[in-house]
């Protein structure tokens, strides 16, 4: 079977280029072709001379997974859902704003973590994404992206904010993130690429001495009695250790604070007293907030906070002197929102009977929830 180059980065493309008894420059001007110019057709990587380029037909291949659908938003936004296999697909989304191009990738088909909040989590987990799969995410979206503009960059920072938790999948992402960063392939800075974890404490200390880029912490409660309903991996990484790896992390971050990210969920996290507990929490750890607002989706059991309450706990935030930004909801119409990822999935997570446990202080979850 022949060997799939993206699943490499460089210094294992030079591994594998030495054992067909290639040197190193071959690697490199491959990586290039391969990354920097998306070609993918080794016919086409004109300055391999032609007995390699022979040779890589017949034992390599540069295979992304298929792309099984392309939307594109009244807004801009960019819906790609690629085939990983079995019945899996993942979904990849490109957001354009002024002066920049974000793209946030997936890392794992489904989830394992179980978030109570989010579709994504409800679809279960099914596998961890290859090398191959994620940096094929960004390796599409380039070439589909520059259709019209060949050679164009669009995609000038890439957010491992998709379907997944990136750190469980920690061995396929560094060789993805390294790709992310190398001058022969996409020539990001670190402070363009970033990780998202719900807090895996041990591997956010490893992705610091593996790769440091920038990180966020999806938080979405202050206190962890229901930040262990809410995100469960907080009962075996509680808050107060969060916090400590979060401010060991800032000493190899590229960027000097820490981005967390709070779901708005209309009477679960959304008090006055939950905005004075988070100024609380942080106090020692340089951050920004990023507020997101809840997108239902079916059967979610939450509601988004009224605009009111998000306007009224961003201002107790900035009041207590932390930067704060709301937001703003993109590809809604084609489900590409934060949290939509999933699209609608069968809910194969015990979520259900855990919701209920949940502490909601004016509204009902009857009749909400599957
Ligand atoms: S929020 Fe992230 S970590 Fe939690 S279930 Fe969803 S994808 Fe997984």
């Amino acid at each position: 079977m022949a060997v799939n180059l993206l699943d490499f980065d460089a210094e294992s493309l030079t591994a594998w280029f030495a054992q067909q008894g290639e040197k190193p420059f071959r690697a490199r001007q491959v990586l290039r072709w391969i990354h920097r110019f998306g070609e993918g057709d080794f016919n086409a990587m004109s300055d391999l001379a032609r007995s390699l380029r022979e040779k890589l037909l017949t034992i390599a291949a540069v295979s992304p997974a298929p792309t099984l659908s392309d939307k594109l938003s009244a807004d801009g936004t960019r819906k790609f859902l690629f085939d990983v296999g079995n019945g899996n697909a993942v979904e990849t989304v490109f957001i354009p704003e002024e002066g920049r191009g974000t793209l946030c990738v997936s890392s794992q088909a489904g989830c394992a973590l179980d978030c109570t909040f989010c579709s994504t989590g409800r679809q279960g987990f099914n596998r961890n994404l290859t090398t191959a799969e994620i940096i094929g995410q960004l390796w599409q979206a380039n070439r589909l992206l520059s259709i019209n503009a060949p050679g164009e960059r669009v995609i000038s920072n890439v957010v491992m904010m998709g379907m997944g938790e990136p750190l469980a999948n920690f061995d396929h992402l560094i060789p993805a993130l390294r790709l992310m960063l190398d001058d022969n392939a996409y020539g990001l800075s670190r402070r363009r690429v970033t990780v998202s974890t719900s807090g895996i404490v041990p591997a956010i200390d490893r992705l610091a001495e593996a790769c440091p880029v920038a990180l966020a912490v999806s938080l979405h409660a202050p206190t962890d009695g229901l930040r262990d309903r809410l995100v469960p991996i907080n009962r075996k990484y509680p808050l107060a250790e969060l916090m400590a790896a979060c401010q060991r992390y800032l000493v190899h971050a590229p960027r000097d604070f820490i981005t967390f990210e709070y779901v708005m969920l209309d009477g679960v996290n959304d008090s006055d007293a939950d905005a004075r507990a988070l100024l609380h929490l942080v106090r020692d750890v340089p951050c920004k907030f990023n507020l997101i607002p809840f997108n239902p989706f079916p059967a979610s059991g939450f509601r988004c906070s009224t605009a009111e309450r998000m306007r009224r706990f961003a201002a107790i935030l900035l009041e207590g002197g932390l930067v704060v930004t709301t937001r703003k909801t993109r590809g809604d119409d084609i489900d590409a929102a934060c949290g939509q990822l999933a699209g609608q999935v069968l809910d194969r997570s015990r979520r259900v009977q855990r919701a209920a446990t949940i502490p909601v202080r004016n509204f009902s979850m009857s009749g909400t929830a599957a």
